[in-house]
C-alpha cells in the first residue's frame, strides 16, 4: 500500500498539515436538523475514511472520532472544525486571491455562505432545507486553493462539492465544471442517495446553492412578483398597466426563496398574508423590511389585511403559525382568499421541509430527530388536511397553484390519490395547476422570459445602479407587456431594496436581451466605468431545467419525462465557454424529480468575454425555447420562427407542423374501437 508520506508528496495543493482551532459557532443561529442515518456498519467505515481522506493522516486521531460523532449526532460529516471563524460573506473582488475569474467565483461561494443569506450556514446549507455549496468545509477549504493558483488554461472539476482536480484547457473553456447529486438510473431515489449523501460522496445542490449563483431572497423576488402579477391577470382580469390592489394572496413559507412572497406581492400593491412555523424567519424577514407586520393570531392578520386592501396599499403580513390553521380560520370564518398557494419545503416533507400542524417549530426538529416514524405519520396527516382546506377554499373561488414546491406530490405521497387528474396516479398531473403550467410556462418561459442575473463583484452599489440603467437602456418597454413589467422592475429595484448579501439583481429577460445587457455590461467593464461582474441565472429558467411537475411542465408532447434538453444546456455552456457550469439532479423538487442546471459568466471587459458572450447566452434560453417550441408552445413557435429570421444563415431551429386536432382524434378513437384498446 503506497505510504501517506508519498500521497503528501505527491499533491502540490492540499489541506495545511495543521490542526485547524476549533470555531466558536454563535448560540442561537440556524442549524440544520439531524439527517437521516442508515448506514450499515460498514458503510459508517467508509463514509468516516471518506472523510479523511481530506487530511494528513497525522491529524487523524484527533479527527476520526469528531468526524465520528458528527455523523452520528448529525447524520453528515460536516467538517465543523475546518469552518473558518466568525461569518463568511462576499468580499469585494480584489480581497480573494487569483485570476479574475477565480476571484469572482470565491465571491459567489462566500455570499452563498453568508448569515444573512445562508439558511444554515454552519451545515453549509444555503437554501431549500438541504441544498448546499459543499459537502464539508474540508471541500470548501480545498476549492478556494484550487481556485486561488488556477491559470486561464485550467479547468476545476468539482464532484459534488469535491474538487477533483484542476484540468489543462484554454481561455474560451470553463474555469469551473460542477455536478451535485447525479445517480445512475437504479439508485436515483431519495434512500440510496441519502446513503451517498452520508457517506460523503453526494451533495444535493439544490439550485444555484450548489451552482454557486445564489443572490439571496431578491433571486426569486422577480419571478414571484411575475407569477403573482400575472394570476391575477389571469383569473381577475387586472389589465396590463394595473396592479393587485383590493387583491388577498395567502400562502406559506418565510425561508429561502419563500421569502420573497411578501415583498413580491406588495410590490405589485396587493396584499399579502404568510404563514411560517420559524419566528426567526419572520424575524429576519421583518428586520430586512420584507414583511411588514407579524401575529399569531389569524384574525389579526385577516382584519389587518382587509384594511389594507380597502385602502388599496400593499402590505405583507407574517402569520406565526401553520399555515394549516391560518386556512381552517379562512374556512370557518368564510374569508375571502383570492390567491391562494404554499412555499414550504414540500419537495424534502420527511427531512423537516414540511411542519406537522399541532406542534412548534422546536416540538417539530425534537421529533424529527427522536421519532423520524412518528414524524412522517404527522406530516401525511398534516398534508392531507391542508388538501381537505385547499380543495374547500377553491371550491369558494380562490385561484390556487402549486408553487413549485412539489406540494401536490407530496399530498400523493402522503397518501391522497384524489389530487391526481386521474385519481389514482401522478402520471397525468394533479387537478390544480402548477405556476408554470398555468402562468409562467406560457406568459414568460415559451418566449425565453427567465431569471437573468448579475452581481457587481467590486460590492459598490454604484456599479449596481449603473447596471441597472445599463440594463434598462437596453429594454424597449413597448415591445411586449412582458419587457414593460422589466422595465418597470428595473426602473425601482433600487427604490425596492431589493439587496441582500452581494450588489446583485434579478431582471426576467429573454434571449437576446439577455445577451444585449451582456455584451453592454462588458463594454462599462472595458472602458472602467464598473468593475467586473458576475452573470449567471436561476436554474429555474426556460432551458435550464427538467422537471415535469414545475420548469417543463407546461411541455405536452410526453418529453416532459426526459432530461436531455437541460443536459444539453449544460453541455452546450461548456462547450461555448461560460465561465462556471453546473449539472444538477432534484432541484426544488427532490431527487430524481429534476435535472438542472445553471452558469457564471466572469464579465472581464475583454474582447474574449464578448465572443464568449455572443455565442453563449443565446444558446443558453434558445435551448429551451427551441424544446418549448418542438412540443407545439405557441409561444415558442412564434419565438422561435423570430429567431430564425434573425440569425439566418448561423443558428436554425426546427419548427414543429401543428396537426389537425379532429384528424388525430378520429383517427386514434377509431383505431381503439377497432382494436378493443381501453380509453
Ligand atoms: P425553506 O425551507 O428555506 O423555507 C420554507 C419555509 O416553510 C421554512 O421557513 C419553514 O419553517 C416553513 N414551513 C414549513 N412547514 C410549514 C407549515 N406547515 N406552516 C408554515 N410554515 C411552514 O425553503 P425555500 O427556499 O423558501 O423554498 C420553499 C419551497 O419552494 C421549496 O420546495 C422550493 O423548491 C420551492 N420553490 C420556490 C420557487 C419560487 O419561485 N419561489 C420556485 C420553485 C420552487
Amino acid at each position: 500500500m503506497i505510504s501517506n508520506q508519498s500521497i503528501a508528496e505527491g499533491m502540490t495543493i492540499k489541506l495545511d498539515n495543521v490542526l485547524p482551532e476549533y470555531p466558536e459557532f454563535i448560540e442561537g443561529l440556524r442549524r440544520a436538523p439531524k439527517r437521516e442515518f442508515t448506514l450499515t456498519q460498514k458503510q459508517t467505515e467508509t463514509a468516516l475514511k471518506n472523510a479523511l481522506r481530506y487530511v494528513p493522516e497525522e491529524l487523524h486521531d484527533v479527527l476520526a472520532p469528531e468526524f465520528m460523532e458528527e455523523l452520528m449526532e448529525h447524520g453528515r460529516i460536516y467538517g465543523y472544525r475546518f469552518r473558518p471563524e466568525g461569518n463568511i460573506a462576499g468580499k469585494p473582488l480584489e480581497e480573494y486571491k487569483g485570476i479574475t475569474e477565480a476571484k469572482g467565483v470565491q465571491v459567489m461561494i462566500d455570499n452563498n455562505l453568508d448569515f444573512e443569506i445562508s439558511l444554515y450556514p454552519y451545515e453549509l446549507v444555503t437554501y431549500g432545507e438541504t441544498g448546499r455549496v459543499c459537502q464539508n468545509w474540508m471541500q470548501y477549504r480545498l476549492i478556494k486553493k484550487y481556485l486561488e493558483v488556477m491559470t486561464q488554461d485550467q479547468t476545476l472539476v468539482v464532484m459534488s462539492g469535491h474538487p477533483l482536480g484542476l484540468f489543462r484547457s484554454s481561455p474560451e473553456a470553463p474555469r469551473v465544471l460542477i455536478t451535485n447529486g447525479l445517480m445512475i438510473g437504479m439508485y436515483d431515489n431519495p434512500e440510496d442517495w441519502n446513503k451517498a449523501a452520508a457517506m460523503g460522496v453526494s451533495n444535493y445542490g439544490q439550485m444555484t446553492a450548489g451552482g454557486w449563483m445564489y443572490i439571496g431572497p431578491q433571486g426569486i423576488v422577480h419571478g414571484t412578483f411575475n407569477t403573482v402579477i400575472n394570476a391575477g391577470r389571469l383569473k381577475y382580469g387586472i389589465k396590463n398597466d394595473e396592479d393587485l390592489a383590493g387583491f388577498l394572496f395567502v400562502t406559506s413559507g418565510l425561508g429561502g426563496m419563500s421569502g420573497a412572497q411578501g415583498k413580491a406581492v406588495k410590490i405589485a400593491n396587493g396584499v399579502g398574508i404568510i404563514a411560517e412555523v420559524d419566528e426567526s424567519r419572520i424575524v429576519t424577514r421583518h428586520d430586512q423590511g420584507w414583511v411588514d407586520s407579524y401575529t399569531d393570531s389569524p384574525e389579526k392578520a385577516f382584519a389587518e389585511a382587509k384594511e389594507y386592501m380597502e385602502k388599496g396599499e400593499g402590505r405583507a403580513i407574517a402569520f406565526h403559525g401553520n399555515v394549516v390553521d391560518l386556512l381552517q380560520y379562512a374556512v370557518d370564518k368564510n374569508e375571502t382568499i383570492h390567491l391562494l398557494s404554499d412555499q414550504t419545503s414540500c419537495h424534502v416533507p420527511y427531512d423537516g421541509g414540511y411542519c406537522p400542524q399541532g406542534m412548534t417549530f422546536e416540538e417539530r426538529t425534537e421529533m424529527l430527530n427522536n421519532d423520524k416514524p412518528q414524524f412522517v405519520e404527522r406530516v401525511n396527516q398534516t398534508l392531507k388536511k391542508h388538501y381537505e382546506l385547499v380543495k374547500i377554499l377553491t371550491g369558494k373561488g380562490s385561484y390556487f397553484f402549486d408553487y413549485g414546491n412539489a406540494f401536490m406530490k407530496a399530498v400523493y405521497d402522503a397518501g391522497q390519490p384524489e389530487i391526481c387528474k386521474n385519481g389514482f396516479d401522478e402520471s397525468e398531473g394533479f387537478i390544480w395547476p402548477s405556476y408554470v403550467e398555468d402562468i409562467m410556462g406560457p406568459m414568460l418561459f415559451d418566449y425565453g422570459y427567465g431569471p437573468f442575473r448579475w452581481v457587481c463583484l467590486s460590492g459598490k452599489p454604484e456599479d449596481l445602479r449603473a447596471t441597472d440603467a445599463a440594463a434598462m437602456s437596453c429594454i424597449d418597454p413597448n415591445r411586449r407587456p412582458q419587457d414593460r413589467d422589466n422595465w418597470v422592475w428595473v426602473r425601482d429595484a433600487e427604490k425596492n431594496q431589493l439587496v441582500v448579501g452581494t450588489q446583485a439583481r434579478i431582471l426576467y429577460q429573454d434571449a437576446l436581451g439577455r445577451m444585449n445587457i451582456a455584451l453592454k455590461f462588458n463594454e462599462l467593464v472595458r472602458k472602467g466605468e464598473i468593475g467586473p461582474v458576475m452573470l449567471g441565472r436561476d436554474h429555474h429558467d426556460t432551458g435550464g431545467t427538467d422537471s415535469p411537475f414545475r420548469e417543463t411542465s407546461n411541455i405536452y408532447d410526453g418529453s416532459n419525462v426526459t432530461s436531455e434538453m437541460a443536459t444539453q444546456c449544460f453541455a452546450g455552456n461548456a462547450a461555448r465557454g461560460m465561465t462556471m457550469v453546473a449539472l444538477h439532479n432534484g432541484g426544488g423538487v427532490g431527487i430524481s424529480k429534476s435535472i438542472n442546471g445553471g452558469f457564471g459568466m466572469v464579465l472581464d471587459g475583454s474582447e474574449r468575454v464578448d465572443r464568449i458572450l455572443r455565442r453563449s447566452v443565446p444558446w443558453d434560453t434558445m435551448v429551451g425555447v427551441s424544446r418549448r417550441n418542438w412540443a407545439r408552445n405557441e409561444h415558442a413557435i412564434e419565438t422561435s420562427i423570430e429567431y430564425n429570421q434573425i440569425y439566418d444563415g448561423t443558428d436554425h431551429i426546427t419548427i414543429p407542423y401543428v396537426a389537425n386536432e379532429n384528424l388525430v382524434g378520429d383517427l386514434v378513437n377509431d383505431a381503439f374501437k377497432k382494436y378493443g384498446l381501453k380509453k
